[in-house]
């Protein structure tokens, strides 16, 4: 088949949150860059840039309807495609053809692998991903590290980041998920979770200039206090940001907090804010 995407634009997750216009079913992974090019034309053309708290593609789609901002998005990508794109063209490096998988036995065909919250199947018969659970995205220089180490012997050599702030070793053999499992569990910390719901936040105040609350403070104290091991809530996610400008994405969380500042008898205070649920 053809690697490629559905393309979304206009949509966002900042103080005023909008769901995304899907401008393209389809586009082949080496024409991304002509679409990429004719939404920053259609936002020239069409967008604030003059105002910094306006300057968003979803206050076109807002100002036009998404209709219309498909058509003129089109149109765009029209001349593009006739015109072609000037300029050096960046070339798209290929990373899965550096991570083959198909230059990996499966064999053991009749081991039974423990399916769970960290051992994932993947398409392909036989192929898993090991997913490991960091706090907060935290994980010390060495483990890292040796995560790659592990990776490496144990399946493609790929590691990738998800948006729950955690990790994946991906296309694990069968044969070596017990093997990759036992070296993990070898790490200065716990990748293999205890079944708490997942919180995910941003930087916060601590390090943010725009943060109003300490949202990883609030993330560990959140933790804390969580039931261990409760099957129940395991899948449950709670997302925080610092501000209203929304980096820990959480309005699309099931329990979503953000950091605001408010007066209370003429003294300004802070507090989360409960802004969501998305079950
Ligand atoms: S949500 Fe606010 S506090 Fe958090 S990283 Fe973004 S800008 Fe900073």
């Amino acid at each position: 088949g053809v690697k490629g995407f559905s393309v979304y634009a206009g949509g966002e997750l900042g103080s005023n949150p909008a769901v995304a216009v899907k401008i393209e079913d389809f586009v082949a992974d080496n024409e991304i860059l002509q679409v990429a090019e004719a939404v920053k034309r259609l936002f020239d053309k069409y967008g604030d840039r003059s105002n910094k708290h306006k300057a968003r593609l979803r206050y076109v789609v807002g100002r036009i309807g998404a209709e219309e901002f498909v058509k003129l998005y089109q149109s765009e990508r029209d001349e593009i495609s006739k015109q072609g794109l000037k300029g050096d063209i960046p070339q798209l490096r290929d990373i899965a053809s550096c991570f083959e998988v198909s230059k990996l036995n499966v064999d053991d065909e009749n081991r039974r692998i423990t399916e769970g919250n960290n051992i994932l199947p993947e398409k392909t018969e036989g192929l898993f991903t090991i997913k490991l659970d960091l706090n907060l995205g935290d994980i010390p220089a060495n483990d890292l590290v040796k995560v790659g180490q592990i990776a490496e012997e144990f399946s493609q050599g790929l590691v990738t980041t998800t948006q729950l702030q955690n990790l994946l070793i991906t296309s694990v053999p069968r044969q070596n998920v017990e093997k990759a499992k036992s070296a993990l569990e070898g790490l200065s910390i716990d990748v293999f979770g205890d079944d708490r719901p997942k919180v995910v936040t941003c930087t916060g105040a601590a390090t943010c200039k725009l943060g109003l609350c300490l949202s990883r403070g609030l993330a560990d104290a959140i933790s804390k206090n969580l039931a261990k091991d409760d099957k129940q809530q395991s899948e449950t996610i709670i997302r925080i940001s610092g501000c209203l400008n929304s980096c820990g994405h959480h309005y699309i969380a099931d329990i979503g907090l953000q950091g605001k500042a408010k007066r209370v008898n003429g003294v300004s205070i802070l507090k989360p804010l409960m802004t969501s649920g998305r079950k």
